[in-house]
């Protein structure tokens, strides 16, 4: 489950030397290298999967148990003030390595950091039309 082009799949490996906090036989954790704020890190899946939507069930729930562990670890260590867990999937939301992985990104008070969105004001009945459309239920 690899994929020789993938650079993530190089890290992950071992084969590119990264920073890495935290390794184990399915994951490693490293430091990203253009940090939003001290810390900045990313959990990566030694094995090859484009993003959230090919990523198995259970690597999905070691993935968040271990994003857990790391903001636990990094609020003990770093004195973070909060933390944003951010997970980007396809280029239209972001995402840049097309290798799953998920942010942990400590954050400071005043570290001038954005992490958001504009916020809609949509009318009730919106919302309403919304929720039956993903809940699949009739309009
Ligand atoms: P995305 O935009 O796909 O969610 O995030 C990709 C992240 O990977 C970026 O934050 C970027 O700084 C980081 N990144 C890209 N290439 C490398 C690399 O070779 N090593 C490390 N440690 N981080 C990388
Ligand atoms: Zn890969």
């Amino acid at each position: 489950m690899r994929d020789d082009t993938c650079i993530f799949c190089k890290i992950a490996a071992g084969e590119i030397p990264s920073k890495t906090l935290y390794e184990d036989g399915e994951f490693r954790v490293i430091l990203d290298l253009g940090p939003a704020t001290k810390g900045h890190a990313l959990i990566l899946p030694k094995n090859h999967y484009r993003n959230l939507f090919e990523l198995p069930q259970d690597q999905a729930e070691k993935a968040i148990v271990l994003a857990k562990k790391m903001a636990l670890q990094m609020r003990d260590k770093l004195h973070c003030d909060g933390f944003n867990l951010v997970q980007n999937n396809e280029e239209v939301a972001g995402q840049t390595v097309f290798h799953f992985h998920m942010h942990l990104i400590p954050r400071y008070k005043g570290d001038g950091q954005k992490i958001g969105w504009k916020p809609g004001k949509p009318e009730e009945a919106e919302l309403e039309a919304v929720r039956k459309e993903i809940a699949g239920e009739e309009p």
